[in-house]
């Protein structure tokens, strides 16, 4: 469902009527999630390659690592055995590595009738990334493809923290390249998304001016990290995803608060969208702050993660509790599988700040929907 179509309509309808219709159709919308056999909403780690060696990165050891990826005859058995999935993210790693990442796109699409894909990418490699997009829609017409190029500073700044002399110029020549693309493909997104940590928050105020020159959105997220953003956990099922450079940390409370001012001021080519980053940035801070949970997670249910060799885990902050390739590649048989099960057990309490998990569980709860409903 299109929900920005539909939020100026909604906005329109009197309060009263408007919550009740709210509650009323967001508690069918749960059970179907809880009835859900497999995930809707899949990250899925094409490849554990990466030519960029991030200092925020959590995922820097399985980058040096030798992992043997799944090949492409072992992705079509799993979405062979998976439902539908309503949105998929193309991830890594750089995900634009793998030279079959458009067969991989159109395998889950006749599978399991993905029509939106979400490639996060740090824009390094343009015609690489151009190639993929023009196959992509050459073979996929009609899906919607949500390219976020990562930015986390000016050009000094960011060269350095992302350890590849001349990135933040080729990100920026990325993105320029989205833009002419844009023009011949209505289906293609992009934006700038920033990464906030306590190195880079100085960098905030002159990258989004910068940003704005370059005519795109500009998203940001605070940096994960399974031992600072996640709480009320069994430490043995926390998974070990934490940014290789241990100085690397959450800004402080009064800068995060600051930055969650600047976003109000921005604009966005979809109103709903800014309405949703707000609210997920200050969900986000308060949580660390007060150490509660702001809405109910419905990792596990809604969203899974498939890993480049097969293991699987609930969502990136916990250990993978299995692999598809001990399951037959049989990822329903997997999922709903007595692992599986005690891993939801384990994690009915916890809450964290990941923003892709986040998102995906405010729009199906009461309170956040209502507060949108009512602008924010
Ligand atoms: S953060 Fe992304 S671009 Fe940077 S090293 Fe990790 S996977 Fe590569
Ligand atoms: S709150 Fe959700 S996304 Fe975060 S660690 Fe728990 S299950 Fe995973």
């Amino acid at each position: 469902m299109d929900y920005s179509k539909i939020y100026p309509i909604v906005k329109k309808v009197p309060k009263p009527v408007r919550d009740f219709a709210i509650r009323f159709i967001n508690k069918r919308r749960l059970a179907r999630v809880m009835k859900l056999k497999t995930p809707s909403k899949l990250v899925y780690f094409v490849t554990h390659r990466c030519n960029a060696r991030c200092a925020h990165c959590f995922y820097w050891r399985d980058i040096r690592s030798h992992m043997n990826e799944m090949s492409l005859e072992e992705i079509k058995k799993v979405s062979a055995s998976m439902g539908p999935i309503e949105s998929m993210s193309l991830t890594g790693g750089e995900a634009i590595l793998r030279d079959d990442l458009v067969e991989i796109m159109k395998t889950f699409y006749k599978n399991n009738g993905v029509k939106k894909f979400t490639l996060p990418t740090n824009g390094s490699m343009t015609e690489i990334l151009k190639n993929h997009i023009e196959n992509a829609f050459k073979r996929l017409p009609d899906i919607d493809l949500h390219v976020q190029i990562s930015i986390d500073g000016m050009r000094k700044f960011h060269d350095k923290f992302r350890g590849v002399p001349g990135i933040f110029d080729k990100a920026v020549e990325s993105v320029k390249m989205l833009n002419e693309l844009k023009k011949k493909y209505p289906g293609l997104h992009s934006y700038v998304i920033t990464t906030i940590t306590n190195k880079n928050y100085r960098e905030v105020k002159p990258l989004i001016k910068f940003v704005k020159t370059l005519h795109v959105d500009h998203k940001f997220q605070l940096v994960r990290g399974a031992h600072f953003s996640v709480f009320n956990i069994n430490p043995k099922v926390l998974s070990d995803f934490d940014p290789e450079d241990k100085e690397v940390l959450l800004p402080t409370f009064d800068q995060m608060w600051e930055i969650y001012k600047i976003l109000d001021t921005l604009e966005y080519e979809d109103p709903l969208y800014k309405e949703i980053q707000k609210l997920k940035f200050k969900y986000s801070i308060e949580m660390l702050q007060h150490k509660r949970p702001a809405v109910k997670c419905l990792a596990g249910k809604l969203d899974g993660v498939l890993y480049p060799d097969g293991k699987v885990a609930i969502c990136e902050m916990t250990k993978p509790f299995a692999n598809v390739r001990d399951f037959n590649y049989n990822f329903k048989k997997l999922w709903n599988s007595a692992e599986a099960n005690e891993m939801r057990k384990q994690t009915r309490a916890c809450f964290c700040t990941h923003s892709c998990n986040l998102v995906d569980s405010m729009v199906y709860d009461d309170k956040t929907l209502i507060r949108l409903a009512n602008n924010g």
